[in-house]
C-alpha cells in the first residue's frame, strides 16, 4: 500500500514537473519565433511634474501573443532572463525608444520629452553592456540625453564598483538613471550616494496605501526627504488618484506616474494629442 502511495505520489510529482518543463519549452520556443516575427510593442506611460505638465514617459513592453492574447512582462521577462533572450529584446527597446525620441526631435511640441526603460540586471552586468550600447546607438547621440535607465537596488548592489563605472561611462554619453521600485530592496544607504542616479522611484506598493496605512505614508516622507538630501528627483509611482496626487504633491514628490495621469498605451504620432 505505501509503495503503491509513493509511487503514485512519485508519477503524480514526475508529471507536474514535465507539465511545467513543457509549459516553460514552450513559452520559450515562442518567445524566440516572437522576436523573429518582431511581436513585441513598446508602449509609453506618461510622466507628470508638479505643474501637471508631461514631461516624458516610461516605456513598458507588451507581447501581444497571438494565441494567448497579452502576456504582461511579469510573466515572460524572467523566462527571457533565464534564455538570455533578454539581450535581444532588450536591444529592440532601447532602439525602438531612440527612433521614437529621434522622431520627436522634429517636433518642436515633443522635443522636450524624455523617454525612460527598464533594463534588465541580466543585461546590465554583460561584460561588454557599454561597448554595445555605443554601436547599437551610433546616429541617435543627438537624441541620448532623453533617454533614462531604470535599473533596480538589487542589480546595482551586484557589483557595485562595476555598476558605478557602467554608470558613469553611459553618463558620459548622455544617460540618466533612475532608481526603480525604491524601498523594496535592502537599500543600504550609504551606497546610494555613490551613484550617479538622477532620480529615485518610489515603489507603487507604498503609494498605493499611504492614505489609509501610516506605515506606508511614513516611508513615502522618507523617500521624498532623501531624495532632497542626496539632490535627485523623486518619482511617485502607481498613482491612482486625485488624493493620493495632492498629498505627494504636498509632501514634495517631483514626479508622478500612474493611472490617474495616464496608462501605459501605443502612442500614434501621426494624430495630434
Ligand atoms: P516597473 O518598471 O516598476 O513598471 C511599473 C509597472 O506598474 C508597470 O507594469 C505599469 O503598467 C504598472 N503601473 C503603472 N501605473 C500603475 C498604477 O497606477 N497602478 C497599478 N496597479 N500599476 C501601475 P508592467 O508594464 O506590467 O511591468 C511590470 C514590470 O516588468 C516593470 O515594473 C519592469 O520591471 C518590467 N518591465 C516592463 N517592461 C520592461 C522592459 O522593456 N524591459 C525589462 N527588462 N523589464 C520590463
Ligand atoms: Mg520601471
Ligand atoms: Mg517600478
Ligand atoms: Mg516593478
Amino acid at each position: 500500500k505505501a509503495k503503491e502511495e509513493g509511487r503514485n505520489r512519485f508519477m503524480f510529482f514526475d508529471h507536474s514537473i514535465q507539465e511545467s518543463i513543457n509549459k516553460r519549452l514552450q513559452i520559450e520556443t515562442d518567445l524566440r519565433l516572437a522576436i523573429v516575427r518582431d511581436e513585441f510593442e513598446l508602449h509609453y506611460q506618461p510622466k507628470y511634474n508638479t505643474d501637471y505638465k508631461l514631461v516624458g514617459y516610461e516605456g513598458l513592453i507588451r507581447w501581444p501573443h497571438p494565441a494567448k492574447g497579452l502576456i504582461s512582462p511579469a510573466e515572460f521577462i524572467p523566462v527571457c532572463e533565464e534564455t538570455n533572450l533578454i539581450l535581444p529584446i532588450g536591444y529592440w527597446v532601447i532602439d525602438v525608444a531612440c527612433q521614437r525620441l529621434l522622431m520627436w526631435q522634429q517636433d518642436s511640441t515633443k522635443q522636450h520629452l524624455t523617454i525612460a526603460i527598464n533594463i534588465s540586471n541580466i543585461q546590465f552586468k554583460q561584460k561588454d553592456f557599454v561597448e554595445q550600447f555605443k554601436i547599437r546607438t551610433r546616429g541617435y547621440e543627438s537624441i541620448i540625453h532623453k533617454l533614462e535607465f531604470e535599473l533596480t537596488e538589487s542589480l546595482l548592489m551586484k557589483d557595485i564598483q562595476d555598476s558605478i563605472e557602467k554608470m558613469q561611462q553611459l553618463n558620459k554619453l548622455g544617460i540618466r538613471f533612475a532608481l526603480d521600485d525604491f524601498g523594496t530592496g535592502y537599500s543600504s544607504l550609504s551606497y546610494l550616494k555613490n551613484l550617479p542616479l538622477s532620480a529615485l522611484k518610489i515603489d507603487q506598493s507604498f503609494v498605493r496605501d499611504m492614505l489609509i496605512d501610516s506605515n506606508d505614508a511614513a516611508i513615502v516622507k522618507t523617500v521624498i526627504a532623501l531624495a532632497k538630501t542626496l539632490n535627485l528627483q523623486v518619482i511617485a509611482e502607481g498613482v491612482e488618484n486625485n488624493k493620493q496626487a495632492t498629498m505627494l504633491k504636498h509632501l514634495g514628490c517631483d514626479l508622478f506616474q500612474g493611472y490617474y495621469f495616464g496608462r501605459p498605451s501605443l502612442i500614434d504620432d501621426t494624430k495630434d494629442e
